[in-house]
């Protein structure tokens, strides 16, 4: 027998059951829930929502999120190609020690913030004169070593990256990204299969970084031999000059290439998708495609904002990501996207369906179910039987949420809390975070501030 827990409250699809018992079997998965008068096990004065799903990450990023933002040249154009310059200087520095450190530090805030699984679209492989490590997922490997530490579920991404833009060589800045071919890159992408098996909570998906990034007949290829078993992730049209750029060399906008060249189906996860014509946007929801919306990190950089009225009309799957980490919470990245809608629309129904006008309930559900599917895996609902127990659990006892009734409680959570509403983090029915307090958290902050130091990044 495992651990049972009595919650204040758990979400299903069909509303709140009350005092509900968690009973998990010696692996953390869940044999049975049902309502009690009687608490079982340990009591939790708190309401257990399935755990956020963060379906987009590159963590090396972390080490720079919020230093974009002195603009000293005023007269510069500061864009999103400016911050990547910064990014690339960032990335051929980077050992995997230091590696290991940003991300454990990274992958524990997430915990913190109540994301129990990250998809990391990971193409930092090589060394840093672009020569592969001795073990191929060197870089790979030590991701996964963060999640482990960190206790959250992790699907590495490897990324097929090949060329510098379209029809273009890499440049020297790129050489740690570079799989020359098709070949290479799945020898990568079997190192990291390989590497994932030493860990529990690690599992691995297929990616291309871009269309700018591999030649259109080795995309066309990676994409045939998927067979679904593994989800697929790409970087698509965030930025309006890889639109020129992909108009210019192939005739077609990114999404509608993909659509035409590729068998697009519910394995593919587009990530931001943000300039879309209608034909793409009802393209990829007939499609069943998924996209991978990052809010916060879409606003810092100014890519626009996606058309998500259009494409939650057509039956559109969404998951939201953390992508640069500049925010790292799961009820921010929900609301700028629900704000930002507003803002266009002059209307607050953004999240409204034709079956349920709970704006928090039907936010959290999507986000989740193709937030799962960006993992890799395959249950449907949320806290199913069988299933790890993945829980970001509320504090009962905070004033707004204590006084909130059932109906208002999705709604309190994700228009006014905040991460310290919540009381933590459950992976495989064990606590990861509790109290805001990480497993582990002072030897993680320690490692990462010495590699902070190290960088002379934050300085
Ligand atoms: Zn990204």
């Amino acid at each position: 027998m495992g651990a049972t827990y009595t919650f204040k409250g758990l979400l299903t699809e069909n509303g709140w059951i009350t005092n509900a018992v968690v009973s998990l079997d010696d692996l953390g998965n869940i044999t049975s829930i049902k309502q009690t008068e009687t608490p079982e096990g340990e009591y939790i004065n708190g309401y257990a929502l399935p755990g956020f799903q963060n379906a987009h990450s590159h963590a090396f990023q972390y080490a720079m999120a919020g230093l974009a933002e002195l603009h000293t040249n005023t007269g510069a154009q500061d864009d999103f190609w400016s911050w990547r310059n910064a990014m690339y200087g960032l990335a051929l520095t980077l050992s995997p020690n230091q590696m290991e450190a940003v991300a454990t530090m990274l992958y524990s805030e997430m915990a913190r913030h109540g994301y129990t699984a990250v998809a990391e679209f990971h193409y930092l492989h090589h060394d840093k004169d672009g020569s592969p490590y001795p073990n191929l997922a060197e870089m790979g490997t030590r991701l996964m070593a963060a999640a482990q530490k960190a206790g959250i579920r992790i699907t590495l991404v490897p990324m097929f990256y090949q060329q510098g833009g379209f029809g273009q060589e890499p440049v020297e800045r790129q050489k740690r990204f570079i799989s020359h071919t098709i070949k290479d890159y799945y020898t990568l992408l079997d190192s990291s299969i390989e590497a994932a098996k030493a860990f529990d909570n690690a599992n691995v998906g297929i990616g291309i970084h871009s269309l700018r990034a591999v030649k259109p007949e080795d995309v066309v290829a990676v994409c045939n031999a998927l067979d679904g078993s593994r989800p697929f992730h790409i970087h698509v049209s965030e930025q309006l000059k890889e639109i020129e750029d992909c108009v210019a060399f192939h005739g077609k906008r990114p999404v509608q290439w993909l659509l035409d060249n590729c068998p697009v189906d519910a394995n593919y996860h587009l990530v931001h998708a943000t300039h879309l014509d209608d034909s793409e946007v009802n393209g990829i929801a007939k499609s069943g495609a998924h996209v991978v919306l990052c809010p916060s990190t879409e606003g810092n950089l100014g890519d626009g904002l996606f058309r998500f009225e259009d494409y939650k009309n057509a039956g559109g799957n969404w998951s939201i990501g953390t992508d640069s980490h500049v925010g790292l919470n799961p009820l921010e990245e929900l609301r700028i996207l629900d704000y930002g809608q507003r803002l266009i629309s002059h209307k607050r129904t953004s999240f409204v369906t034709p079956d349920s006008g709970d704006s928090g309930f039907n936010a959290i559900k999507m986000a989740w179910q193709a937030g799962r599917r960006a993992m890799g895996a395959t249950d449907g609902t949320f806290f199913s039987e069988g299933q790890p127990f993945d829980a970001v659990v509320i504090n009962a006892a905070s004033p707004l949420i204590a006084t909130a009734s059932e109906k208002n409680l999705c709604n309190t959570f994700v228009y006014a809390a905040d991460v310290s509403d919540i009381l933590g983090t459950i992976v495989s029915g064990k606590w990861i975070s509790k109290q805001g307090v990480l497993q582990n958290r002072d030897a993680i902050v320690t490692d990462f501030v010495r590699v902070m130091e190290e960088l002379g990044t934050r300085v």
